[in-house]
């Protein structure tokens, strides 16, 4: 069953008296299990589908479901409900608070929910073993490597345990055998879990698209090819 489905989706921006099309009539349909990777040259349209994707923004034309609803026309408040519950966000400058240390950073989202920081320590131990670090939960970021930091990063965004996990540039700040590690780790992201959760990620790593299940490539706010890779996700 889809995830999301995009329908006719098409945003402008307007500034001033211009106004600019960032997406033209996108129709696409996105599943669990898959790892995505969205390509094009900038101006694209990268940014506006990652953000329509998660709710960040809405579209002024076409519809996005989201296992069925309806998430494209939601006002404010159930628009960050639908980003708090069903996304997770991973960013190319990983966006850790710097005074909390990796496992505190963890367990921030859950703060929101009433949950105090002790109870939500076991999660938050249990997520950053999954990601390999378990030897660092104490660190604080300034303490850790980029790689390090992603890892961190990835961990927070997935402690509401979010369908959805959307990344803008996650290896962007990283050298490529770092990056290629976190590529595999979103790879085993969107793998695990019965194909519950769906990884889509914004990139110009062009070693990206030999790790994902899927590339998009978006020209001029259109989709220019939509390509499966021959290895399957299981
Ligand atoms: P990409 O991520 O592929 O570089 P974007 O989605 O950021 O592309 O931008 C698509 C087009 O929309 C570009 O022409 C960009 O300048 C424009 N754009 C994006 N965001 C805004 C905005 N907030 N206000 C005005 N124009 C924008
Ligand atoms: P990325 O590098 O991820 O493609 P961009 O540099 O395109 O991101 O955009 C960074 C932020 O600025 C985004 O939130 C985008 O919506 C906004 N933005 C992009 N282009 C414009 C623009 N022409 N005018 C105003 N805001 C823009």
């Amino acid at each position: 069953p889809a995830l999301l489905e995009l329908i006719g989706v098409g945003k402008r921006y307007r500034i001033g008296g211009e106004s600019i099309r960032a997406l033209d009539a996108v129709d696409l349909t996105l599943t669990g299990g898959e790892f995505v990777a969205v390509v094009g040259p900038s101006g694209a349209g990268k940014s506006t589908l990652l953000h329509l994707l998660g709710a960040l923004d809405s579209p002024d034309t076409g519809s996005i479901a989201f296992r069925g609803t309806e998430i494209g026309r939601l006002d404010d408040d159930a628009q960050s409900q639908f980003r708090r519950r069903q996304v997770g966000f991973v960013f190319q400058f990983f966006n850790l608070l710097p005074t909390l240390s990796a496992w505190e950073n963890v367990a921030v989202p859950r703060l929101l929910d009433g949950v105090s920081l002790r109870s939500a320590k076991p999660d938050a131990l249990a997520l950053l073993d999954s990601v390999g670090l378990a030897a660092r939960a104490d660190h604080r970021p300034a303490e850790l490597s980029g790689g390090q930091m992603q890892r961190v990063a990835i961990a927070r965004a997935l402690v509401m345990d979010p369908p959805l996990l959307l990344a803008d540039e996650p290896t962007g700040n990283l050298d490529s055998r770092t990056g290629a590690a976190i590529l595999d780790l979103l790879a085993d992201i969107a793998h695990e879990a019965g194909a519950r959760r769906g990884v889509v990620m914004v990139t110009h790593d062009e070693r990206a698209t030999e790790r994902t299940d899927r590339t998009i490539t978006l020209v001029d706010g259109r989709i220019g090819a939509d390509l499966r890779s021959e290895r399957s996700s299981g």
